[in-house]
This record gives C-alpha cells, structure tokens and sequence, in this order.
C-alpha cells in the first residue's frame, strides 16, 4: 500500500479492534446465509473518519477491499488520502454534474450503484473514458422497487429496460453489473422477522425480465443484484442477494452530516 498519503492517518487501537471484530461477525453472518455462494460485503463508511476504513484495510485478517460511500464530494477526500487500491462503490444519490468529476477523478472507483438516469450513465462514461488504461466502470441501475417518492431509482419495466440498453449501446466505458434497491423500511423490518421481502422479490423480477430481453447483448452473463442492508442482509442473501451494503452494524450509529470530518483533527498540544 501506499505509505505516503496515509502515514498521517492516525489509527486508535481500541476502535480499530472493535472495528475488525464487527466487521468478522458481519462476514460471519454472510457466509453463513450464502451457503457456497460467493456473495460481496461493502463496507459502507459515509460519515465515517478515513481511519476507520483504513483500519479495516490493513487488518491482516480481514483485509477489506470494499467500501461504500454516499457523498461526492466524500468519497472524492477519502479516495485521495487513502490507498489506491481501495475499492470504491458508489451507492447513494447522485447528481448529474457529479458523475463526470466522479469518474475521472478516482480511478479506482470500482462501482457506481445509484444510476437512474441516462444522461447520468452518458456522464459517467465520459469521466471514465479519461482512463484510458482502466476496465469500464461495474454500474448498478437502481430500481425503485419500493414507488416510494422518497426514493430514487427507475420504475420497474419500460424505464429500467431502456436505460439498460442505453448503457450497453451507448456506453462502453461503462459495464452493466447488475440491479441495486434499497427498498421500504417497513418492509426490511420484515425480512428482518423472517418474511420474504417484496422488494426484494420485485428485483429478483426485474432482474429476470431484464436477462430475458438483453438476451442478444448480455449473451448467458447474468446480472447480478445489490440488496440488503444492516437490518435486513441475511434475509436478502437466502432470497438471491450477489452483493449487501452494511455500514451501521460494522461502524456503529452515524454523525449527522453537518457534524462530520473525514480526517479527525489531532489532539496533540491541545492544553
Ligand atoms: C447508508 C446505506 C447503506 C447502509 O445502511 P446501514 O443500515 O447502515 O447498513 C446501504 N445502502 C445504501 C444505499 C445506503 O445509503
């Protein structure tokens, strides 16, 4: 790893070790609930210091690769002070004007899961095309399973079928990976109580319906699907889930936004 921009990061012990054991149980709980299948852990870290990502990406024994980010302008700090091979996702709300400097500005962003638009993917892909020596960039279109207004994310059906195809004609730069949802609270509070979610079985839908008609450009690849969070992972694993979110369970509650600095000031000489 890359010593140089990281050695000012300062590391407590204490948090680092409550940090890699959350973290281990975390992992715990996916492998369990995959039962053999491969499924990817993104921590997601918005709002959290860059010397709690950093302690989970050099603990020997966890080693984690994958974080998430919801904030720009964040993600732009943590990519630049923290080491180049961190594998950023993208998960949350994302402005048009954004996806551009967002691409051409971390070239180790390894997925953008919240596009809805296809002016935002067309964006996206002229940012990543500023490297011209990098694989195109993983994308997740995010379904708005759930109808709520409060949630971005296309409309299952026609619109998410024609930014799928919009993305794989027009964009190459871009790899369409899969679907993302976040899905109601409500109803991940039943997943969480053992039902099946129907958010969840609205993805898994979407997903099928979308492999059927991409059949010519997809080819046998499938896509595959982002669901499930803290409160709800385990539930979206035994329904199908290739990739949860978590971020409370492994960091703990979060700051408010207004509250938040990605690099905590330094005590030191403070009388
Ligand atoms: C914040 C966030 C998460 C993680 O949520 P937790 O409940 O803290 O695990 C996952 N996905 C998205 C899109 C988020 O914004």
């Amino acid at each position: 790893m890359s010593t140089q921009s990281t050695t000012s990061i300062q590391i407590d012990s204490m948090r680092a070790k409550d940090l890699v054991g959350a973290l281990q149980a975390v992992s715990q709980r996916v492998i369990k609930s995959a039962n053999g299948r491969n499924v990817r852990l993104v921590a997601v870290s918005k709002l959290k210091p860059a010397s709690d990502i950093l302690a989970l990406y050099q603990d020997p024994e966890v080693r984690q690769m994958h974080f998430g980010e919801n904030y720009a302008q964040e993600l732009m700090e943590k990519a630049e002070m923290l080491p180049k091979d961190v594998k950023w996702h993208f998960i949350g709300g994302l402005q048009s004007n954004k996806c551009k400097p967002l691409a051409s500005t971390i070239p180790n962003l390894f997925c953008v899961s919240s596009i809805d638009s296809p002016k935002k993917a067309t964006q996206l892909h002229l940012g990543r095309t500023t490297h011209t020596n990098l694989p195109p960039l993983n994308i997740h279109i995010q379904v708005n399973t759930s109808g709520e207004s409060s949630k971005s994310g296309t409309t299952p059906g026609a619109e998410t079928s024609e930014l799928a195809k919009h993305i794989l004609a027009n964009c190459p730069s871009l790899h369409l990976l899969g679907l993302m949802t976040i899905g109601a609270i409500a109803r991940s509070k039943e997943t969480a109580a053992g039902n099946e979610n129907e958010d969840f079985v609205l993805l898994k839908r979407e997903r099928e319906r979308l492999e059927e008609e991409l059949r010519s450009e997809l080819g046998d690849r499938r896509l595959e699907l982002s669901m499930g969070m803290s409160e709800d992972f385990e539930g979206a694993i035994k329904m199908g889930s290739d990739e949860v979110r978590v971020g409370s369970t492994i960091f703990g509650v979060r700051p408010k936004k207004e509250d938040f600095k990605v690099k905590k000031e330094v005590e030191f000489g403070k009388s």
